[in-house]
């Protein structure tokens, strides 16, 4: 058996080569796209050994595991990601080591990262969490905000202290008109991307894309990949 270094080395080498090779079909650079790894279910360890191969932005969903694993790394030179579904109640843990939340989609959530970031003494930057499959006005069911609902959510974000609007975040639409077709959400995305930086120009972050779609991601224009199982392996439970 492979120890546990050399399978995510493997791993690494191979989500590389795919994010690589999307760049070079699609004319960009590769420095225009940052690898995040999501590590969620898997141990402070292996954040460990990625963190030595060479990662330095990793993902997480749950504040229950986030929070202790951060907390086991926080020598590591790491930029953390909230990229999850996020109750008020558990801002105050996230904002301690979060640096970029990728799951805004609702007033509440602001006020309530405003407040516990300004406690903290962090800047924190924030996604808006687009649910393109959701009706206007509405939620999605896995989290974000309906695409009508972007720009005012933004503008909230960029009056709350502590909070910067840095861009947006889906997930590729597993129901509605955009059910099996990434590239289509993504082109849709980057769209409504373009729309929020006419309003806010440093909120040019956009990220799209997993272990499963990552090239139709890259080739739409995302900023970050978000990729868990292509790295680390299969989850062994749901998350
Ligand atoms: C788990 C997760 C990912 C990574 O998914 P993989 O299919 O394992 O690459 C990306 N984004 C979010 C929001 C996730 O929850």
């Amino acid at each position: 058996m492979t120890d546990r270094r050399t399978q995510l080395a493997d791993n690494l080498a191979r989500v590389e080569e795919r994010i690589s090779a999307a760049c070079a079909a699609a004319g960009r650079k590769r420095e225009e796209v940052t690898l995040i790894v999501v590590t969620k279910t898997y141990p402070a360890s292996d954040v460990r050994l990625l963190a030595e191969l060479g990662v330095r932005h990793v993902a997480e969903n749950r504040d229950q595991d986030a929070a202790p694993k951060a907390a086991e790394c926080s020598d590591l030179p790491l930029t953390w990601h909230f990229v999850g579904q996020l109750q008020t109640n558990k801002v105050r843990s996230v904002v301690n080591y979060a640096d970029v939340v990728h799951s805004i989609d609702r007033n509440r959530l602001v006020a309530a990262l405003s407040t516990a970031a300004v406690r903290a003494g962090r800047e924190l930057d924030c996604l808006i969490q687009v649910a393109l499959d959701a009706e206007s006005g509405a939620r999605g069911d896995r989290g974000g905000v309906a695409p009508d609902g972007v720009l005012e959510l933004a503008g909230e974000i960029a009056g709350a202290e502590g909070l910067r609007p840095a861009g947006l975040m889906t997930v590729a639409p597993l129901a509605g008109p955009y059910a099996g077709r990434p590239r289509a959400a993504f082109d849709r995305l980057m769209e409504i991307a373009t729309d929020l930086r006419a309003a806010h120009p440093a909120a040019n972050m956009v990220s799209a894309g997993m272990s499963a779609d990552l090239e139709d991601a890259v080739a739409a224009g995302a900023t970050h990949v978000r990729v868990g199982s292509a790295v680390l392996g299969v989850r062994p439970r749901l998350g």
